[in-house]
């Protein structure tokens, strides 16, 4: 059965999209650590992180770079840091977060609760950003 993130890239499942490239997705993570958390992840359904050959592994993180400059220059943070779990959806994704402060890539602490607007907002200035 097609993973969460196969039907969202495939639109059954609707997602607030930031870039897309013929291998690559990204969009906000519904749960976010912070304003503009974005999750990366190749169109090719592969579980583990780990297992896609190096081509395409590659590819993934040149592609995830982008997206994480594009989330630099839209969201005010210090950096964007990067993190790879993989423990609730079986379809390798990396986390891009905002970074005010190291606590902020906690990801036990509370998530933020947005409203449709606001992630709609945020993943067209990523979007606008994006190169
Ligand atoms: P993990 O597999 O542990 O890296 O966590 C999966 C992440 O995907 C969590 O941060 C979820 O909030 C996020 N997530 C799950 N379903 C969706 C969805 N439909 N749209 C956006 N993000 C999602």
């Amino acid at each position: 059965m097609a993973t969460i993130f196969t039907r969202i890239v495939n639109g059954e499942i609707p997602s607030y999209k930031v870039a897309e490239s013929d291998k690559f997705y990204a969009f906000l993570d519904i749960n976010p650590l912070a304003q503009g958390h974005t999750l990366v992840i190749p169109k090719q359904e592969t579980d583990y992180i780990f297992d896609i050959e190096d081509k395409e592994y590659q590819e993934l993180f040149l592609f995830a770079k982008r997206v994480a400059a594009a989330i630099k220059k839209a969201i005010p943070c210090k950096r964007v840091g990067v993190a790879v779990l993989g423990m609730e959806v079986p379809h390798a994704h990396i986390h891009l977060v905002p970074l005010q402060s190291e606590g902020d890539m906690d990801f036990r602490k509370a998530k933020l609760s947005l409203t449709p607007d606001t992630f709609k907002e945020i993943a067209e200035k990523i979007s606008l950003s994006f190169e």
